[in-house]
């Protein structure tokens, strides 16, 4: 279980969507739950996080 990092909430890892926050020159990796992502995604400051599996 890991928290999310907008409501402080437990979820399964794979319910947590890692998104990135920007905040001037600096990107944050941030867990959102289900619940949060809807309103991190009207967030300005925040991007999907893409990891490439391949390697
Ligand atoms: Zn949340």
């Amino acid at each position: 279980m890991k928290k999310c990092s907008n409501c402080g909430k437990e979820f399964p890892e794979a319910a947590l969507k890692k998104m990135v926050q920007i905040t001037g020159k600096k990107a944050h990796i941030k867990r959102i739950c289900p619940f949060c992502q809807s309103i991190v995604l009207n967030n300005p400051t925040y991007y999907y996080l893409i990891e490439d599996k391949r390697q």
